[in-house]
């Protein structure tokens, strides 16, 4: 068996893949929530994990240095390149990514007459390409987190943020105004690697499956 690599993001998707990998029979080594290890053994011989950024899990896997890999929906829309083989919606971390503003501008504002927003996102392209899509220009402001801290400091009116129940906009005087994406967690593979290591993927993946229905 050829080894494989499966990349996973940290943070809050891992807590979510890792009972996923459990009834898949993967057992890790050590308890990648806790280890330091960045690459981290399996029961399966050939099969280690490589624990990233989320936002890194794309490029690792586009350059074959993982086989595949596990990352948002949100991830995969903002990473620039096709060159990812998407095998499957693992149905998990499950969040939706909208515009979001504060209630009080919300409450006489209509999106529908927007011609140019000013906009703090972790997210620069898919936002830039859901406004340009309404014929919106939009003056971006590239943030890292906390984009709900943006409104109340000034920075700007609204943020393109991931929301799953609400409370972190709430609690910061925001609502939703448009949906851009539901998102989950997807199962991404290397295109040589599906070639070339076909077989041993294939197990993998055909366990997964069964671990998410
Ligand atoms: P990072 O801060 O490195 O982006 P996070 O754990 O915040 O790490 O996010 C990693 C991924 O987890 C995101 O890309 C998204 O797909 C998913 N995610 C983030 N927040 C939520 C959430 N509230 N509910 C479900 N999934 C989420
Ligand atoms: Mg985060």
């Amino acid at each position: 068996m050829p080894a494989l690599n499966l990349a996973l993001s940290k943070g809050r998707i891992l807590e979510e893949v890792l009972p996923l990998l459990a009834r898949a029979g993967i057992t890790p080594a050590e308890d990648p929530l806790t280890s330091r290890k960045l690459v981290i053994a399996t029961n399966e011989p050939e099969l280690k994990l490589v624990v990233i950024r989320a936002a890194d899990v794309p490029t690792y896997v586009e350059f074959g240095a993982a086989d595949f890999g596990i990352a948002g929906r949100d991830v995969l829309l903002e990473y620039d390149g096709d060159s990812l083989y998407e095998l499957m919606d693992l149905k998990i971390a499950r969040c939706r990514l909208s515009v979001a503003e504060p209630a009080n501008l919300a409450a006489a504002d209509d999106p529908r007459r927007w011609t140019r927003v000013r906009v703090a996102t972790k997210y620069p392209k898919i936002t830039q390409r859901h406004f340009a899509a309404k014929g919106i220009q939009t003056d971006i402001i590239k943030l890292y987190g906390s984009m709900e801290l943006a409104p109340l400091v000034g920075l700007s009116d609204r943020i393109v943020d991931l929301v799953s129940s609400g409370n972190t906009l709430k609690a910061n005087g925001l609502v939703e105004v448009e949906h851009i994406a539901d998102v989950s967690a997807w199962l991404v593979a290397n295109r040589a690697s599906m070639k070339m290591k076909h077989a041993a993927m294939k197990r993998v993946v055909e366990r997964l499956a069964r671990a998410v229905s």
